[in-house]
C-alpha cells in the first residue's frame, strides 16, 4: 500500500515543542493538558500575524526539539520494509532541512515527503491508499470523497467520526489498522 504520513503530532510530539516556545514567548505556562485546538497559538490569543512572527523565528528549534511519539520510529521501521511511505507535512517549506535532518537522525526511512496544506488533492494525485494524521479538519475532507484516514487521536480531535476514519491512540493501533486496511484490499 501507498501510506501518507503527517510529522506533526502523528509521528511526532509537537504539542511540547511548540507550548515551550510559546510559553517562553507569552511568558504564560499552558501544559498538554491545556491544548483543546489545533491551531495551538489561538489559546495564547494570538492573531495569525504574531503567529506567523514568532513561527518564523521559532520554528526551527520547535521542529529540531520534537520527540517522536511512543513506537512511531519502531513501527515506521516495519511499514517502510513492505510499504510505500510518504510524509505529507504541512509545515512551510522554510522548514524542508530541518524537517529532512530530524528524520535523519531519528532514523525514518522514507520513499518521498511532500510539503502541501492540500493533503487531500497531494493524495490523490500520488495515489496514496490512506493518510495517518491528526488534523481534524483533514479526516473531515478525506470522508467526504469516502478515503481512509487514520486518526491519530489526540484531544482537538476526539469528536470527528466517520465509516472512513480509523482512530488510533497508538503506533501500535496505527499498524493494526494498516494491517486490516490491506487485508481488505
Ligand atoms: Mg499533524
Amino acid at each position: 500500500m501507498h501510506i501518507g504520513i503527517d510529522l506533526d503530532n502523528t509521528i511526532l510530539d509537537a504539542t511540547s515543542a511548540h507550548l515551550q516556545y510559546y510559553n517562553q514567548v507569552s511568558g504564560l505556562s499552558l501544559t498538554p493538558g491545556d491544548v483543546n485546538d489545533f491551531y495551538i497559538y489561538r489559546l495564547y490569543g494570538w492573531d495569525d500575524e504574531k503567529r506567523d512572527a514568532v513561527y518564523h523565528q521559532y520554528g526551527h528549534d520547535i521542529h529540531w526539539n520534537s520527540s517522536p511519539l511512543p513506537m512511531a520510529v519502531e513501527i515506521l521501521q516495519q511499514l517502510f520494509l513492505k510499504h510505500q511511505i510518504s510524509i505529507i507535512t504541512a509545515r512551510p517549506l522554510l522548514f524542508h532541512d530541518v524537517t529532512v535532518e530530524w528524520l535523519k537522525l531519528h532514523k525514518i526511512n522514507y520513499h518521498t515527503i511532500a510539503f502541501t496544506e492540500n493533503k487531500l488533492q497531494h493524495c490523490i494525485h500520488s495515489h496514496v491508499d490512506v493518510l495517518v494524521d491528526d488534523g481534524p479538519h483533514y479526516a473531515e475532507e478525506f470522508a467526504l470523497v469516502n478515503k481512509p484516514v487514520i486518526l491519530y487521536e489526540q484531544p482537538y480531535n476526539l469528536n470527528v467520526t466517520s465509516a472512513f476514519v480509523y482512530r488510533a491512540s497508538n503506533w501500535i493501533e496505527v499498524k493494526q489498522h494498516v494491517d486490516d486496511l490491506e487485508s481488505n484490499e
